[in-house]
């Protein structure tokens, strides 16, 4: 077995234990297996393992392993997870099958505009500072359900849920994603379709047990499936 392979059967493992443990189904969790800086044909390994998911934060790269040769024609999607800045939503936007990074509601209605340009409904998500450290992005908690409210009215867009990088510790880390979980139930009740407000992103390779216990429907995993970044 190779070992980006038998990395991955370790996580989907260790996902199924957190799954039973929290007294979820396997299948209400998304693996998002996080490739950035990794090479396409580390991406097409991961792929031949079963894999179909892939997170990428750098617009740059994102764009050169959309296109790299090793990639070509296979049915796999893209999630962009990193912060994403208005002046690149234009060459992501019909690449994408979720926007993760979103902190602005000028970013939300960039995207808008730009999935309007190619005919697309986008689905996206809000980036929350759970962890209010000034070094992170994400919205300020105080200013989530106003930001909500203004992302619903959006046409071209989908606002599916919320997404966080929690606090390293990890005692802190399960309360962010606990926080996380009750925001998404705050904004639901104002939701024109609350049916679609299902998405919690959160948990990485070094905390997706908490995440998985406060409710994570998808966690976004590098590190434990492609070995340390440089
Ligand atoms: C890099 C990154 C991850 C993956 O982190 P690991 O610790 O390598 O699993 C997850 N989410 C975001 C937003 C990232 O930038």
């Amino acid at each position: 077995m190779s070992s980006i392979s038998s990395k991955l059967t370790t996580v989907k493992e260790q996902i199924a234990e957190a799954c039973r443990k929290a007294g979820r189904s396997e299948h209400d969790v998304t693996l998002i297996a996080v490739s950035k800086t990794k090479s396409a044909a580390a991406v097409r390994e991961a792929w031949e393992a079963g894999q179909r998911k892939f997170g990428e934060s750098y617009v740059q790269e994102f764009l050169e392993k959309c296109e790299a040769p090793e990639l070509s024609g296979l049915p796999l999607s893209w999630h962009f997870i990193g912060h994403l800045q208005s002046n690149k939503v234009r060459q992501i936007v019909d690449k994408v099958t979720m926007v993760h990074g979103i902190d602005k509601v000028s970013t939300a209605e960039e995207l808008s505009k730009r999935a309007a340009q190619h005919n697309l409904t986008v689905d996206f998500l809000l980036e929350v500072n759970t962890s209010r450290e000034a070094s992170k992005y994400g919205l300020d908690p105080d200013s989530l359900l106003q930001a909500a409210e203004e992302c619903f009215a959006l046409p071209n867009v989908r606002l599916r849920g919320l997404m966080t990088i929690a606090s390293y510790d990890s005692t802190a880390a399960r309360r962010e994603f606990s926080e996380l979980r009750k925001m998404l139930e705050k904004i639901r009740q104002n939701a024109p379709e609350p049916a679609a407000l299902t998405e919690l992103s959160m948990g990485m390779s070094g905390d997706f047990e908490e995440a998985i216990l406060e409710g994570a429907t998808m966690i976004r995993i590098g590190t434990a499936i492609f070995g340390r970044r440089a």
